[in-house]
């Protein structure tokens, strides 16, 4: 399917109906060159570090929610130095640094002193935090932040109110214009996405492309990508959903990379080690590597709490790095020199 070619909530759901074997195989052989055209055998590398699970939304889907009974933490300055060094040591050189949606326990002032830890160690620093505004996103940026990580989870406002309870999160306008917010800051890189399971599949899925088009004409410096997560287990619990099955979500990928032929597409540790290493053979241009979802984790004793959600992939990154490499891929540390943000 070519960029130009329109797309509807329709001819998305035809895709995702389609079962025919063949031309599902052609759509996958069309996304498999579009990749290579673009990226070659690129794969960019990422370690998420969750610095708080603090939260005061209310998200049914999420095990750091406001009313799950879990063991609250957040990482002192010494600590997160510490993980930041550990994670360093792998060789990765583009931090995610996360918090749940707490203004209180992490403010602003944490999330920069956080950063100021992270130059010590990274060239690229992006945040997956509540949604902030004008200034404490220029903030944010003026103290070293290169992006902004930001899923609307679903673009369907009904849903969107079934399962954001209470807390900043109910806010869907607030998030919905946080990306263009983020590029008014001046931040090179934002990655959109959508929480595959919790609202209509076709219809979110033309409502993020549809958003990455806007903000791709509003503001076109400023390098965009996108994810697809799918709702997972957190501790083995259940929270909501529908199940997004395997070869549904390798037809969005193909899509989207169709699409977007230039356009990044990220792929967590919440997927299958079995199912990334397709993905990358098809549409994924960057993957995160080694992941924890508790707070810290990546030391030695460091302390147990519970995770945001379940980890599927659970190879560590050295091992990760083996399999790009034994299979012809080229893991990119860094295409980036942290330069002042001015
Ligand atoms: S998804 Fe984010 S805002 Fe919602 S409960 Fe989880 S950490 Fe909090």
């Amino acid at each position: 399917m070519p960029a130009a070619m329109p797309i509807s909530p329709a001819s998305i759901q035809n895709l995702l109906e389609n079962q025919n074997v063949q031309q599902l195989e052609s759509l996958a052989q069309a996304a498999r060159k579009a990749t290579r055209q673009y990226f070659g055998r690129a794969i960019g590398l990422y370690t998420p570090l969750y610095l708080s699970n603090y939260c005061s939304s209310h998200c049914v889907y999420c095990g750091f929610h406001s009313h799950h009974p879990i063991k609250r933490v957040k990482l002192s300055a010494e600590e997160t130095d510490r993980e930041m060094r550990a994670i360093a040591a792998t060789g990765i050189q583009n931090i995610l640094l996360l918090t749940g949606e707490s203004p209180q326990a992490t403010p602003l002032d944490y999330l920069k002193n956080a950063i100021r830890l992270a130059k010590k160690y990274f060239q690229g620093i992006t945040l997956e935090i509540y949604p902030l505004s004008n200034d404490g996103y220029r903030e944010l940026y003026l103290e070293g932040a290169d992006g902004i990580t930001i899923y609307q989870e679903t673009y369907d406002r009904s849903r969107y109110r079934e399962v954001h309870l209470a807390g900043q999160k109910t806010d869907y306008d607030f998030r919905r214009n946080a990306p263009a917010r983020i590029a008014h800051a001046g931040m090179r890189q934002i990655s959109l996405g959508i929480l595959l399971g919790l609202g209509p599949l076709a219809e979110d899925l033309y409502a993020l492309y549809s958003h990455l088009r806007e903000m791709e004409q509003s503001f076109p410096g400023v390098e965009y990508s996108l994810s697809f997560p799918r709702l997972r287990t957190i501790n083995s619990q259940n929270f909501a959903g529908t199940a997004v099955d395997d070869t549904t979500l390798v037809k969005i990928l193909c899509l989207t990379r169709l699409l977007f032929p230039r356009t990044g597409i990220n792929l967590s540790t919440r997927e299958s080690a079995e199912f990334r290493n397709r993905a990358l053979e098809i549409a994924v241009s960057r993957i995160s590597v080694g992941s924890r979802t508790t707070v810290g984790g990546y030391l030695e004793g460091s302390r147990e709490n519970a995770p945001q959600f379940d980890i599927a992939d659970e190879r560590d990154a050295e091992e990760t790095l083996g399999y790009l490499r034994d299979h012809g891929f080229d893991p990119v540390f860094t295409d980036w020199r942290r330069i002042a943000n001015t």
